[in-house]
């Protein structure tokens, strides 16, 4: 663990074990962490952000450079950070080398917001002078999950450093690698002691053990929607700010006018890209009837074609899911969806060869004729498996993609401009791509609306997550106030 400025191992002595998805093989072994870490952990992060000066606007510009330089040395390092994700979450070399970009990149754009925080004034009455001042809120308790370990640990570190507050980061069990490498950088750039911390362990315990600390001024949580339940529940009890990006059912919607060449490639991606496991993932797909089976035996060929195999291996596009226990998890879903009489199109079995046998991959899968009474049409699997529904009309097809809990992402596929926002603006959900899926831009808010989450990442939205607001009025009149 990296707790103020220092590597330590667990109170209690004991590790955990982390392995590459794909084979089995052991990748290292971390502390696990106990509640007394933990505090040790909020302590060190309470010290940096209460007795330096790392928040102070005096300082922001070092801030700024500081994060400059970690990006600079993120991309030094890249290829090593791309094949440690890869091999400790199982995704395909091809996404882990644009998850460093992004990440360095997401450093780089907060180090520009570290220096423009801006307050505002106001005309008031009274011969006051009145101000808005924004502040970081202080220290910031992060806890992310293992399908983008390092990326969404930057969405989450940067804005906060670049805001003047101190971090106690927790990644996933499965998948603490990436992010204890990025606080080796972080002392190689000279980021004071206490500003980063991060402690590895299971979320029963460091999570839970950081969410209720009495010290922990605000909460940033990516992950399920059920445990960020119990997230928000230990906020209310401390009242403390809390942020949430939880999971989605996201559907995308395929016109019969729309460009099919280039739709079906993109419906692939949106639903296989990273296996599946992506808050994200365009798991639903409403097709126009007209080109149903069209749609539904052209997404068919390429999910057939995808190279599935070890992450670091040669033009592979899907790896493994991460572990034994979410294998089992997605292969329920899987024979639910059978149970339910959805019908199979392609895959829903591990693939066959010797060189899949120790690792836990699940063949693309496609269900069609799926209705909102079948589970795989409600519930998130994170997983390799597309559900496809047809659809009559527009009405039809903006309630079947409003048909569920989640608010997170959505796709439109029409050449139709008119059509195109008209849908747009009557999905309810947090982030909607056109003729396109997954594209994202550390420039633009990323969250959800319904059980998606709560609050805004990334761009200027994701900096006000760390930034408190402080009214001032300054009275410039010279009068007695006379009131007794
Ligand atoms: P989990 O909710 O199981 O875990 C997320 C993190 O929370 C992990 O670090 C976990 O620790 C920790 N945790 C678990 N229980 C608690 C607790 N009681 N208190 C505090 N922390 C806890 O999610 P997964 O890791 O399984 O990730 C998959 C989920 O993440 C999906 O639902 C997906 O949709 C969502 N997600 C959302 C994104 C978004 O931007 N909206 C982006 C990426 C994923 P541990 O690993 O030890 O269990």
């Amino acid at each position: 663990m990296f707790i103020g400025g220092e590597w330590m191992n667990a109170s209690g002595s004991q590790t955990r074990t982390i392995t590459d998805p794909a084979n089995g093989e052991t990748l290292g072994t971390v502390p696990e962490t106990t509640d007394q870490d933990v505090d040790l952990a909020v302590k060190a992060a309470r010290r940096a952000f209460d007795d330096t000066n790392w928040g102070s606007t005096d300082n922001a510009a070092t801030r700024a450079q500081l994060m400059r330089d970690l990006a600079a040395k993120l991309r030094e390092v890249a290829p090593e950070f791309a094949k440690l994700d890869t091999q400790n979450c199982g995704k395909p070399l091809i996404e882990a080398e644009g998850d460093v970009a992004d990440a360095a990149n997401c450093l780089d754009f907060y180090a520009g917001l570290a220096t423009s925080t801006m307050g505002q004034t106001a005309s008031v009455p009274m011969n006051m002078q009145s101000m808005v001042l924004r502040e970081p809120i202080g220290v910031a308790a992060q806890i992310v999950p293992w399908n983008y370990p390092l990326l969404m640990a930057v969405w989450k570190i940067a804005p906060a450093l670049a805001a003047g507050c101190t971090v106690v980061i927790k990644p996933s069990e499965l998948t603490p690698l990436t992010v204890l490498e990025l606080a080796k950088l972080a002392q190689e750039v000279g980021l004071p002691a206490g500003v980063l911390n991060v402690v590895t362990g299971v979320g029963e315990v460091a999570g839970v053990a950081l969410t209720n600390h009495p010290d922990i001024d605000k909460i940033a949580f990516t992950g399920g929607t059920d445990t960020g339940s119990k997230i928000m529940a230990a906020a209310a009890k401390g009242i403390k700010n809390v942020t949430l990006e939880l999971g989605g059912k996201n559907p995308a919607i395929v016109f019969a006018d729309a460009n099919l060449n280039q739709a079906i490639e993109w419906i692939a991606f949106a639903g296989f890209a990273n296996q599946g496991e992506v808050c994200s993932a365009g798991s639903r797909i409403l097709v126009e009837r007209s080109i149903y089976d069209q749609v539904v035996e052209r997404v068919k060929i390429i999910a057939q074609n995808i190279k599935i195999g070890h992450g670091l291996a040669q033009d592979v596009r899907m790896g493994p899911v991460v572990s034994k226990e979410h294998y089992d998890k997605v292969m329920g879903y899987i024979q639910k969806a059978k149970e339910e009489n959805c019908r199979l199109v392609c895959g829903g079995s591990h693939p066959a060869g010797a060189q899949f046998a120790n690792g836990h991959f699940i063949e693309p899968t496609i269900f069609a004729d799926v209705t909102p009474a079948h589970t795989l049409f409600r519930e998130e699997v994170f997983g390799p498996v597309m559900s496809f529904t047809p659809f009559d009309t527009e009405e039809e097809a903006v309630r079947l993609a409003n048909d569920t809990e989640y608010g997170l992402a959505a796709g439109v596929f029409t050449e139709h401009i008119g059509k195109a926002h008209r849908v747009v603006k009557q999905i309810k959900a947090g982030i909607i791509w056109v003729n396109c899926y997954h594209p994202t831009f550390n420039e633009l808010p990323w969250g959800g609306y319904k059980k998606s989450g709560i609050g805004r990442e990334l761009g200027k939205y994701g900096m006000e997550a760390y930034l408190e607001t402080k009214q001032v009025n300054i009275n410039l009149d010279q009068s007695e106030l006379g009131w007794y």
